[in-house]
């Protein structure tokens, strides 16, 4: 026989209990042997409380009543006799202003009875035949009202010869949580009792199965509605179930598995809107690799006992628990240093205050001899216990809470089992669960993008994110998400992720906002592993630098000026990201896409001594000398080119003046810890001086300018050399004083690395003590908008390496 059990939810009226009618007809009519144990239905056990809560307030329930029959009754089926039982009761309730736990036993028990009756009800007027079972002439209790203990021998005896009394063929609905004591007084057996009730059943009658209809599939890694990547459990063992259990998985009652391991009966959870799925199986087998997964209880405070008298004094733990217990609290996270200075453990919201007031009439002479300091509350905390997890793995999770701002308030390792238990503030619950969730499945890791910046190099970044967005999914797990995308006032945001036709239409769908709002964003939605990327041209920007690092951002930046500003401000800014344990990654600021800055600092930090870096950093002055070196034509005329294919910034000035190659060697130079600030280069500037100053149209109109002097200077070169504009590295990089940053124009033998460098390529030679004069060349495409996006892209996933 099987033990067939319905949870409220799945009796709803309307497709709940339709379905569950289905289900029970089709399993007759298949010819099986079953017994059904039923919860009140739908909402009725937490109606009828609030109904008794404005009873015992004095407040009118009437009308509430109402709606609870009508509820009860919309198959057309009366019940006079509960009707009246809780008119009366709640009359008495209303006229005393109080209850005892006796009362509201008796008044939760209809709910079930309701239940049960109707269902017999309808299974009848399906030609299914059915005999209602009132499960408190089988249960017999001891009278602790409103969490009984069952007295398993006298409820066999019954529960046995009851049911070899019971016609062959005739299903019994059984009511479940309730039951009554030897005296004939009803009790219940605790809240979603009725998953316990069903388990004894089970075990007093042999079953092969219990089947527990439920609203949910089975078990998961963690609740669905929290973590969307939540995959279920298929099977459990007895074991891993009940520490489940202990830790608030709800659809287990704390107490259901022990009676099914008594007899070996397998516990099915199920799914009455998806009868098809299999569900999670309980058994005896345990799965190899040991089961994971998260369960979170809500509603807690955290109380902290203080005193550095404590320290070595006898008894304080149990005056503590003594204090606690006379007043009924119960105490479930407990966490005591081993200097004993203080000791924390965690109470539910509601008993806090009391709690306070019992160690604090408690320790009162400890006060007086400041032994204790101070008995405070922490209210609105959760746990997240991490059952299957063992302590030696257990930094991983942690870290990755560390990185996304959750600072655990508590920690608990169990002494038997492998579980883990994180207090965190309620408001940091969610965020914290996918934390760790992400980081012990691995199932995908999610990363949430912010990226400021849609001109030509954002709009590109963002165009290869989508591109390669489900590759990465695949292939590393990462789950890239955009989830805002922003430009200088307006901003497009999307929880889940922007998508590509969002992002189409931008102009449309984008708001005006600030930085606040976007941090504002980003907590309400409770994102983690958040990215942001600067892909602006702004000089401004990094003033939100440090606001984004505070609020949990990793930063990406392509551009140079938080790294080339104030050295002042370069070292704060490091220091806040130290102390936020962020990162902050920029290889596009030199050579876009190329791989040195991350080469610099690897071999700056193994201590390989860098004794000089020489190069061509600029894309755009380099095409234009490789042209003019290798042709016969005036400067203006490459220029012109180099112009007209968009190779120059809008005013060609800024390429030419060398400020732009001056910052990338200044962000070489400080990678090497020298402390140099821009002033300290020398700029060759390549504009002549009457075109310095000037609008751009005038300076586009009088290019030919140039051609004379550059003529002069090609000219006077040595034979076989050409024309190159670098950047230099040099001197004793030992100290900021007695190196030396120069930016230059340069002629240089046409055989040599510098001088073979062809079209916008640049080139980087890393001298460093141990390859002597053969330099560590890097070179390729050091300019443009794909190369640069590639170059981010490749950063955000460096960070997201190095982060795990
Ligand atoms: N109806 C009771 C409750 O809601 C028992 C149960 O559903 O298992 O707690
Ligand atoms: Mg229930």
């Amino acid at each position: 026989m099987k033990i067939l059990k319905f949870g409220g939810r799945s009796l709803a009226n309307g497709k709940g209990l339709d379905t569950v009618l289905n289900i029970v007809e089709q399993k007759i009519s298949q010819g099986e042997d079953i017994t059904l144990v039923v919860s009140a239905r739908g909402n009725t056990t937490d109606d009828l409380l609030e109904i008794l809560e404005k009873a015992a307030l004095g407040e009118s329930y009437i009308p509430f009543l109402e709606n609870f029959k009508e509820y009860q009754r919309a198959y057309s089926l009366d019940f006079p006799q509960e009707f009246a039982l809780l008119e009366k009761l709640f009359e008495g309730v209303s006229l005393l202003g109080d209850y005892s736990n006796k009362i509201k036993d008796q008044i939760l028990a209809q709910g079930e009875i309701i239940s049960a009756k109707l269902i017999t009800h309808l299974l009848e007027n399906r030609k299914i035949r059915s005999v209602f079972v009132d499960s408190r002439e089988l249960l017999i209790s001891d009278d602790h009202f409103g969490n009984a203990q069952v007295k398993e021998n006298i409820s066999e005896q019954r529960t046995q010869n009851f049911f070899s009394r019971l016609p062959k063929g005739t299903v019994a609905v059984i009511t479940g949580f309730i039951a009554s004591t030897e005296k004939g007084e009803t009790t219940t057996l605790g809240r979603n009792g009725s998953n316990y009730s069903a388990a004894l059943f089970a075990n007093f009658l042999n079953a092969e199965e219990l089947q527990n209809f439920t609203h949910v599939n089975g078990i998961y890694t963690a609740n669905p509605d929290w973590v969307a990547e939540a995959e279920i459990i298929r099977h459990l063992s007895y074991q891993e179930a009940n520490e489940l259990a202990n830790f608030g998985a709800t659809i287990l009652h704390a107490k259901t598995i022990i009676p099914l391991i008594a007899k070996n009966i397998p516990l099915r959870i199920l799914n009455t809107f998806n009868a098809n799925d299999a569900g999670t199986l309980i058994h005896s087998q345990v799965s190899e690799e040991g089961i994971r997964s998260l369960s979170v209880l809500e509603g807690n405070a955290l109380i902290i006992l203080e005193g550095r008298g404590l320290l070595g004094k006898v008894g304080v733990d149990a005056r503590i628990f003594k204090a606690l217990a006379h007043r009924n609290i119960s105490v479930s996270i407990i966490s005591q240093g081993s200097s004993e200075r203080g000791i924390g453990f965690l109470v539910s919201n509601q008993d806090a205050e009391l709690a306070k007031t019992a160690l604090e009439e408690e320790f009162e002479s400890d006060f007086y001899t400041k032994d204790v300091s101070e008995v405070s509350i922490v209210k609105n905390v959760g746990v997240i216990s991490i059952v299957g997890q063992d302590m030696a793995t257990f930094h991983k999770p942690y870290n990755a809470l560390i990185r996304n701002q959750v600072i655990p308030l508590l920690i608990n390792n169990a002494v038997t089992g492998n579980n883990v238990s994180v207090v965190v503030h309620n408001h940091q619950l969610q965020k914290a669960l996918n934390v760790i969730h992400g980081e012990i499945f691995s199932i995908s890791k999610r990363v949430n993008l912010v990226i400021f910046g849609r001109g030509t190099v954002g709009g590109t970044l963002i165009k290869q994110l989508f591109e390669a967005k489900d590759d990465i999914l695949t292939r590393k797990n990462i789950s890239l998400r955009i989830v805002a995308v922003a430009n200088s006032n307006k901003v497009l945001l999307n929880p889940k992720g922007v998508t590509e036709n969002e992002y189409e239409s931008f102009e449309k769908l984008s708001t005006p906002y600030t930085l606040e709002d976007l941090i504002t964003f980003t907590k309400k939605h409770h994102l983690e592993n958040l990215i942001a990327v600067d892909a602006t041209a702004s000089k401004t920007f990094i003033e939100n630098y440090i606001q984004l690092i505070e609020n949990g951002f990793d930063l990406v930046s392509a551009n140079k000026i938080a790294n080339t500003v104030s050295y002042g401000f370069y070292k704060k800014l490091r220091k806040v990201l130290k102390n936020n344990q962020k990162q902050y990654l920029y290889e596009t600021n030199v050579g876009a896409g190329l791989p040195l800055i991350d080469t610099i600092k690897l071999l700056h930090l193994s201590g390989e001594n860098i004794t000089r870096i020489k190069g061509i950093f600029s894309g755009t002055l380099s095409y234009l000398f490789n042209n003019f070196s290798d042709s016969d034509v005036p400067f203006s005329e490459v220029l012109r080119t180099a112009i007209d294919n968009g190779y120059t910034e809008p005013d060609p000035r800024e390429d030419l003046c060398g400020n732009d190659v001056g910052r990338k060697l200044l962000i070489l130079a400080r990678e090497l810890d020298l402390e140099n600030e821009f002033e300290q280069i020398s700029v060759q500037n390549l504009i002549p001086k009457h075109l310095q100053e000037g609008t751009v149209e005038d300076f586009l109109a009088r290019l030919n300018e140039f051609d004379d002097e550059y003529r002069k200077i090609k000219e006077q070169q040595a034979p076989n050399h050409v024309l190159r504009y670098i950047g230099d590295l040099h001197g004793d990089l030992k100290s900021t004083e007695t190196s030396k940053l120069d930016v230059k124009l340069v002629s240089v033998p046409k055989d040599s690395a510098l001088g073979q460098v062809k079209g916008a390529d640049s080139i980087f030679e890393i001298y460093t003590e141990s390859y002597g004069n053969n330099p560590i060349v890097i070179q390729g495409a050091g300019a443009g908008a794909a190369v640069t996006a590639r170059g981010i892209f490749g950063d955000i996933l460096r960070l997201i390496e190095r982060g795990s």
